[in-house]
């Protein structure tokens, strides 16, 4: 990588003749389900036993569905448990309770997630896209483009395959379950809308239709795409919203967040501040901190300027990320010193300030880079 960025071009659509992943159980709801077990010429019930072996027991081997009568096991089972990625290398971190996981899907596209256990939760970060069409230039999955939107059920797999590991007590600290899912693997969850819909869907589905989670528990991070912003809002569905907005004006973030020459930064937060105040959720501003870029004591202000012009009902708080450098990249991580001023800065200003710990840093968690390596 040179030292001069070329921008990448933004991309919505996915390249066009690309196959889609094979119909799974975790795509379709319960009445769905239902209908194509019918379909197959089963009992309805039939699709019911399955989705309580896939969502409530975790199973993923047949031989062990065995209420299901075989015949019947190998239909619903080919119709509608066909594989749909495969583990090609796990990377661990923290003692083992940070583990990430890079996926091959069916068609060759590669993916990753990430298990990061805390003594009071489980936490997945999950990707919803091969790839990512938004351009970020300090970020390694932007830089590689967008091959595909991963279906609802390839979105869920990453999931439930955390919660397997916790079920058979694989990660230390004894058996656990997954509290928490954050869209902030890779790609641009808001640009693949109905597959994350439908993947938030199925994780707050009550158990066997789907893992029950509570949907508070669930963060969609986002580049900022306004309408796409209220539309999660129509939706009903109380997950937490997070901001990438990396710069309080428009001029940097035109650079840093290439989205921000369609959507600007006040119609960005506006956007979020209008999903706070309707879905009564505190949005979360992530900031990746970035030396000599974004971090300045003046941008600090900024930043507090456009968030307090929306009010300081406790809408929002701010997360600043230390910048995880890509390979070859310009981009640092700030001076220590310069991030706690930026803290005071804003904290001074009334907007509550957290520093994301840096689990995983060794092994690249979350920004990509594991599957831009391959
Ligand atoms: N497309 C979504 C999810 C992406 S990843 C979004 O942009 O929000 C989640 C977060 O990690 C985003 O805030 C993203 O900007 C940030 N990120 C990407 N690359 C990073 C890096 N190298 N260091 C630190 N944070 C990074």
């Amino acid at each position: 990588m040179s030292d001069t960025p070329r921008s990448l071009p933004l991309v919505f659509d996915e390249p066009r003749g690309r196959r889609r992943p094979p119909r799974h159980l975790a795509d379709m709801s319960a009445a769905e389900r239902k209908e194509l077990a019918s379909g197959l010429g089963l009992p309805g019930f039939r699709a019911r036993q399955l989705s309580t072996h896939y969502f409530s027991r975790l199973v993923d081997d047949p031989a062990e569905m065995t209420d299901l009568p075989a015949a019947d096991r190998e239909q619903l089972v080919a119709g509608l448990l066909p594989p749909l990625m495969t583990s090609l290398r796990t990377l661990e971190a923290d003692g083992g309770t940070t583990r990430k996981t890079l996926w091959r899907l069916f068609d060759g596209a590669l993916v990753e997630s990430v298990l990061m256990r805390y003594p009071d939760r489980v936490t997945m970060c999950v990707s919803s896209q091969a790839g990512c069409g938004m351009a970020c230039p300090f970020c390694a999955t932007g830089q590689g483009g967008l091959q595909r939107n991963m279906s609802t059920a390839e979105i869920v797999e990453q999931v439930v395959a955390g919660a397997r590991a916790l079920a058979r007590d694989e990660v230390p600290g004894g058996p656990g379950r997954v509290s928490n899912v954050v869209f902030m693997g890779m790609g641009e969850p808001l640009a693949n809308y109905r597959a994350v819909i439908g993947a938030v869907r199925r994780l707050t589905d009550k158990a066997p239709d789907g893992l029950g989670m509570s949907a508070r528990g669930i963060t969609v991070s986002t580049v900022g795409l306004a309408p796409r912003i209220r539309q999660l809002a129509d939706e009903g569905l109380p997950v937490t919203l997070a901001l990438s907005l990396h710069a309080p004006d428009d001029e940097l973030r035109d650079e840093l967040v290439p989205i921000n020459t369609r959507f600007k930064v006040h119609e960005a937060v506006e956007a979020a501040w209008e999903y706070a105040r309707r879905t009564k959720r505190r949005v979360s501003i992530e900031y990746a901190m970035m030396r000599g870029i974004n971090d300045q004591g003046w941008r600090a202000d900024l930043l507090a300027d456009v968030l307090t012009s929306y009010g300081d009902w406790g809408w929002v708080h701010v997360n600043l990320i230390p910048l995880n450098p890509t390979p070859g990249s310009r981009w640092t991580a700030s001076d220590p010193r310069d991030e706690r001023e930026f803290v005071r800065r804003l904290e001074a200003r009334g907007i509550p300030t957290t520093v994301r710990d840096t689990r995983g840093r060794e092994i690249d968690g979350a920004c990509g880079q594991l599957a831009a390596a391959e």
